[in-house]
């Protein structure tokens, strides 16, 4: 790394959002209630698709890392109270949702999904079918827990209609698995590797995480060089956000055990050198896949989109999200589900909702959502192609936006002069703090009333 790229990363290593929505989580809020969500799921929109996601919060042992919301336990009797109210929840937002609307996307989060028995998958599953219809083509994809996984988990993710799997590896070497309390063999991510392609699902994720403790450029350079024979599809390489104050099982991660600034950005370096040799092109901010996926096409077609899952190819669709924590999306508005799995399951039995806060949308939210979204997606921005789609001047409309950026164009992080904003190679590193410049939010909140965020870099 070259002292230049170094002074540049400390220089904006500030704490920022990721932008997986705009506004930011923080600022949803609690009076938008059960009622504002009835009222958006009955809106008419035949044209969008729809995206459900379920949340199963359950976990067989704790990572020390975790940012999930979760809940460790072995008593498995509470995984049917909870699919009880995932059905409660489903039949009630589907009775107010236009049945035409078709399912495009599917997709179960954690928590961790496959803490489900083979029998309660088929279960949950067959119960979204009865409440919705799903595309030929839908993407149904799980994220799998690699650790407790039997064969019998996969068939009955397959026979239920999956398609793609996300593992998490995070991290092979033997210390660092100590570190997190997350132990896993090269010999049993294999075998669930084995087991995948042996039953057809068509695309295979891993998630790998920088930033953890005890990780040495070493070490995780054998962990990358192992990945690559297993060749997946895709892979999303997270940076670890180290925030006791909001996880506070996150202290029993030593601090100093952590990589320090200069080792943990040249961990992201290597990350970017190793798989782009090994063939992946890098997604934004933090996904890497084959040249063939969609959404390397989807990059350059221009479709790309981010939410809450990450990146995605379906921006038309809105989520349907169910389960406690889970995030819904449509158009102009997001809702919040309540956290805590045992509370979430009292308002379900109550009402069949379990809303905690949301926020509709002004005009001028899904306009500056539009602008961080073509910046992290396309890493590009045509100034009067973007004011044509909203009416804008985008000179004009922007001025706050395009004198922030400044600085980062003399950094050499953003190119401003052809009408368009262009991320340059260097900038793609720094995608957090160029969508911070389009944030009202961030700009109108004084620092004490700023909400804390991970550090961008
Ligand atoms: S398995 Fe996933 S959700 Fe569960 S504790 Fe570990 S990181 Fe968190």
């Amino acid at each position: 790394m070259t002292p230049t790229s170094l002074e540049l990363l400390k220089k904006y290593s500030v704490p920022g959002p990721r932008y997986t929505s705009y506004p930011t989580a923080p600022y949803f809020h609690t009076g938008f209630g059960e009622s504002d969500w009835a009222e958006t799921l009955a809106v008419p929109a035949a044209d969008r698709g729809l995206s459900l996601y379920v949340h199963i919060p359950f976990c067989d042992s704790l990572c020390y890392y975790c940012g999930c919301n979760m809940v460790v336990t072995r008593d498995y009797g509470k995984a049917a109270v909870y699919l009880a109210a995932l059905e409660h929840e489903m039949s009630r937002t589907a009775a107010l949702v236009d049945p035409t609307r078709k399912v495009r996307q599917l997709h179960w989060g954690g928590g961790t999904p496959t803490y489900l028995n083979p029998d309660d998958i088929r279960k949950l599953m067959a119960m979204m079918r009865k409440y919705f219809t799903l595309t030929e083509d839908a993407e149904i994809s799980c994220e799998v827990d690699p650790r407790e996984l039997t064969r019998e988990h996969l068939e009955a993710l397959r026979e239920s209609g999956f398609n793609r799997v996300s593992f998490g590896v995070q991290d092979m070497d033997p210390d660092v698995q100590q570190a997190v309390n997350r132990i896993q063999s090269e010999w049993l991510i294999q075998q669930v590797l084995d087991w995948s392609r042996e039953l057809g699902f068509s695309s295979i994720n891993l998630d790998l995480i920088v930033g953890l403790p005890k990780q040495t450029i070493e070490s995780f350079t054998r962990t990358l060089e192992r990945v690559a024979v297993w060749a997946p599809d895709r892979l999303a390489v997270f940076g670890y956000a180290h925030v006791p104050w909001m996880k506070k099982h996150q202290k029993l991660i030593k601090e100093a055990d952590l990589p320090d600034f200069t080792t943990r950005l040249a961990l992201q370096q290597r990350v970017n050198e190793f798989l782009g040799a090994a063939g992946y092109v890098n997604i934004g901010l933090d996904h890497f896949a084959r040249p063939e996926d969609e959404l390397v096409r989807a990059q350059q077609n221009k479709t790309l989109w981010r939410n809450f899952q990450g990146y995605t190819t379906h921006k038309d669709c809105d989520i349907l999200a169910f389960g406690a924590s889970s995030i819904s999306q449509t158009a102009d508005v997001y809702m919040q589900n309540e956290k805590s799995p045992k509370r979430y399951q009292e308002r379900i039995a109550a009402t069949g909702f379990a809303v905690e806060r949301g926020l509709k949308l002004t005009r001028d939210d899904q306009i500056r959502r539009d602008a961080i979204t073509r910046v992290m997606c396309d890493l590009e921005l045509d100034f009067a192609t973007f004011g044509n789609e909203w009416s804008i001047v985008f000179s004009d409309y922007f001025a706050d936006a395009l004198s922030a950026l400044r600085p980062l164009a003399e950094d050499g992080l953003v190119d401003i002069t052809t009408g368009k904003v262009n991320v340059t190679r260097v900038g793609r590193l720094f995608l957090r703090n160029i969508g911070m410049c389009f944030d009202r939010y961030l700009k109108e909140a004084t620092r004490n009333e700023q909400p804390r965020y991970s550090k961008t870099a």
